[in-house]
């Protein structure tokens, strides 16, 4: 099944992916949320343990499914907790992953050459995209999966039946586009080197007082005066300081 947007409809599409591109993902029971360090929030039911996301890290984007949650870490690999009952969990040998989209008992990810993975419950066929290709972005819903191909065309598989594949239909939340993923991916680029940059610094500084603290060795110890604290010597055969009274 194929619909062909016009221009405007791509737009809107964008516009959506971006506003949705999900600092925040709502499964039926739970909410998860992506903070700006790249761990993750979770609250709501836990039954199936859809928010035991506490030690994630270094997460890009989010997707909230029916009692399980997915996280898309920076380096392209996928990670997932809660209800695992048709594999819906199984994307740990998930790479090149630059977007995720969890629908009810479904998993789908877009892999960076346009191509789309997906794991879970296939009975109505959601999980038939092995031969999508130029694919930009990925939405799974309840029981289908649709996806937005580079020329703009959409694609979908699964119970598409009621328009469930009209633009309004799209389970927006967890979509994100490919040129978000290389946004972040370069924020977090930046964030390491501004982390390098500063231990740099650091070191740069204590060296820097190090040095500072040797010459002022030097020239108290020139100077006939205690190496430690600069103080006035005394004593015939064995210098002592006067000030802190340390022998030399
Ligand atoms: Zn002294």
């Amino acid at each position: 099944m194929e619909h062909k947007h016009n221009s405007s409809e791509i737009a809107e599409i964008r516009k959506r992916i971006a506003k949705f591109h999900s600092c925040i993902s709502a499964g039926h029971y739970h909410t998860v949320g992506l903070r700006v360090d790249g761990t993750v929030v979770a609250t709501g039911a836990n039954d199936e343990g859809q928010c035991n996301v506490s030690s994630w890290c270094n997460i890009v984007a989010i997707s909230a499914g029916y009692q399980y949650t997915v996280g898309l870490k920076v380096d392209g690999t996928v990670i997932a907790t809660g209800r695992n009952d048709y594999g819906q969990c199984n994307v740990s040998d998930w790479q090149n992953i630059v977007a995720i989209s969890a629908g009810d008992s479904h998993t789908v990810g877009l892999m960076a050459n346009g191509t789309v993975v997906a794991v879970g419950d296939n009975s109505s066929g959601q999980c038939n995209v092995s031969d999508w290709q130029n694919i930009v972005a990925i939405s799974a819903g309840n029981s289908h999966t649709v996806g937005l191909m580079a020329n703009g065309t959409v694609v979908a598989v699964g119970d598409t039946r009621s328009g469930k594949c009209a633009i309004s239909g799209w389970r927006n939340i967890g979509l994100v586009s490919e040129a978000k993923i290389l946004e972040w991916k370069e924020e977090a680029r930046r964030r390491e080197e501004e982390a390098r940059r500063r231990e740099e610094e650091a070191r740069r500084r204590e060296e820097e007082a190090r040095r500072r603290e040797e010459e002022q060795v030097r020239k108290w110890v020139a100077q006939g005066l205690c190496r430690y604290c600069g103080g006035k010597l005394g004593g015939v055969f064995t210098k002592k300081c006067k000030a802190c009274g340390k022998p030399q």
